[in-house]
């Protein structure tokens, strides 16, 4: 597969996608695709195996026939705690009356004027204690808990804030010390599911700990796929994982969970119901600060543009803080229900686009400084230390563009983390690392085999084509290229050159 050139510069912001009766469609997943979508995400949490295989199929068909390196996310449900079956059209509460959880329950019932709910998580019953909060459906029915009969197996709350429950609402229990596994047995079928299927990405929902992190990582590195990950046979997955930081707890680990995850993903949706909404911003804003100080691409999600799932057009708000959202650093913003439900999910894919298209040219006229990585580059890393020197030698010589050949993506991700104002042109001849890339803000992945010859200034010549096809350089421009020998090998850049185009001798080329 080789990617076709497209003459406009792409926008430097990834967008992620959620996959859905919405959007399941070749005709929407190629108009998204050409719209910007980089990643695809398929919700564990809704519909059958049998569903995200035919999703997954579709995706991989139609990013190979336009030549786009797109990813898919697989997103894990994580212990999210359900109310269990409740026979339409639901059960209403209403505030000052009390509720009853009942561990065993088959089916939500009425006794004696008390509704009584089964759960998904009977430990709740002994795990909440009097006066937490049990939020259902997003927080819209709150109520207290009042007290527990674990004998009984029953756990008694009175409702604050009442409405209607039905079948399978989450509930959310912020004040509580749930011991529920982080990644639950069904969680660990769809790992198994994620690596047979090649999956690029996976997501880990409520997580607490960087412990848990490390364990999914662990996990998956002793899992091997005979049929996808086959240059990695033997040494286990390498699926990269996602921390979803949506607990009050997993902002008080913040730290820590960034530094052992791949990449982080601000989960608004829950993240809104567990903390004091007013802190939501402001947890977003920290969450960006630490991945970038450790060089791990951010996702802020949910809600960004969720008025679209129904309207032409999106709030002055939501068109607000897809731009906050970039100008505060997001590496990649996500659309869900709006994409996988919605009734627009190409246009509200095309509204996003104009909106981080808008935001980036204000940011690109504005002088920037470098800003690499600071625990990174802490570590002395080569690869990321030649990217901080790129950035300035860029900026000193006003380079077009930065062009790496970067086998796993490491050197793509330093770039991209670096704060580049020009397009990042990252070559790989693995198609797992191009796909992967697509969580990489600014690098536009190609997938290409290395000159036969091996040589750097071969490469160099085959990039010169490349960029004037594009139309992102002109004769006379300067682009910076990083590289190491042998080209097509993980982890040997080790140089950088500057390259006139147009200038046989320039450019590994003398
Ligand atoms: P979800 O995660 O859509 O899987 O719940 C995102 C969020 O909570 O914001
Ligand atoms: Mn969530």
């Amino acid at each position: 597969m080789t990617s076709r050139p497209h003459s406009t510069r792409p926008i430097a912001a990834r967008i992620v996608a959620t996959l859905g009766p919405a959007s399941e469609s070749p005709e929407v997943v190629s108009k998204l695709i050409l719209a910007g979508v980089t990643v695809f995400r398929l919700n564990f949490s809704h519909g059958e195996f049998a569903a995200h295989l035919a999703r997954l199929q579709t995706v991989r068909n139609v990013a190979h026939r336009l030549g786009r390196p797109t990813a898919v996310m697989g997103d894990l449900q994580g212990p999210k705690i359900r109310v269990g079956k409740v026979a339409p059209p639901g059960l209403t509460l209403e505030a000052g009356h009390d509720v009853v959880f009942r561990a065993g329950l088959n089916e939500g019932v009425v006794e004696r004027g008390v509704t009584i709910l089964p759960t998904t998580y009977p430990n709740m019953i002994r795990e909440v204690a009097p006066g937490q909060r049990v939020l259902i459906n997003d927080g819209a029915i709150r109520m207290l808990a009042v007290d527990a009969d674990a004998a009984r197996g029953e756990l008694r709350a009175r409702v604050t804030h009442g409405g209607l429950v039905t079948s399978g609402k989450g509930i959310n229990l912020p004040e509580s010390d749930v011991k529920a596994p982080a990644i639950t047995d069904r969680d660990w079928t769809c790992v198994e599911w994620a690596v047979e299927n090649g999956l690029d990405f996976l997501a880990l929902s409520f997580v607490r700990e960087a412990r848990e992190v490390l364990e999914l990582k662990e996990r998956l590195s002793g899992m091997c796929s005979i049929r996808h990950d086959v240059d990695t046979s033997g040494k286990g997955s390498s699926i990269p994982v996602i921390a979803k930081i949506e607990k009050p707890q997993a902002v008080a680990n913040l730290d820590a969970i960034v530094q052992a995850a791949d990449a982080v993903m601000v989960a608004r949706g829950d993240l809104g119901v567990e903390m004091d909404i007013a802190k939501v911003p402001v947890v977003q804003h920290r969450i960006l600060a630490a991945c970038h100080q450790w060089g791990k691409p951010c996702i802020v999600a949910t809600q960004m543009l969720e008025t679209m799932t129904e309207n032409a057009s999106p709030t002055r708000a939501e068109a607000s803080d897809v731009a906050n959202a970039i100008f505060d650093g997001a590496d990649a913003v996500m659309l869900s229900g709006e994409t996988a439900v919605g009734k627009h999910p190409v246009l509200v894919l095309e509204t996003m686009r104009r909106i981080i298209e808008a935001a980036e040219e204000e940011q690109n006229t504005a002088a920037a400084d470098a800003r690499p990585p600071t625990r990174i580059i802490e570590q002395k890393y080569r690869t990321a230390a030649l990217a901080h020197g790129a950035w300035h030698v860029a900026r000193d010589v006003g380079a077009a563009a930065v062009v790496c050949w970067s086998e796993s993506g490491g050197s793509a991700r330093y770039l991209s983390q670096t704060g580049f104002r020009i397009p990042i042109v990252a070559y790989s001849s693995n198609p797992r690392s191009t796909r992967r890339m697509g969580l990489l803000r600014g690098v536009t992945a190609i997938e290409t085999k290395p000159p036969p010859t091996g040589r750097l200034g071969d490469w160099a010549t085959q990039v010169e084509k490349d960029l004037l096809t594009r139309g992102w350089v002109k004769p006379g421009d300067s682009i910076i290229l990083l590289a190491g020998k042998p080209l097509g090998v993980p982890k040997v850049v080790d140089s950088m050159a500057v390259m006139t185009i147009g200038d046989p001798t320039s450019g590994y080329r003398s």
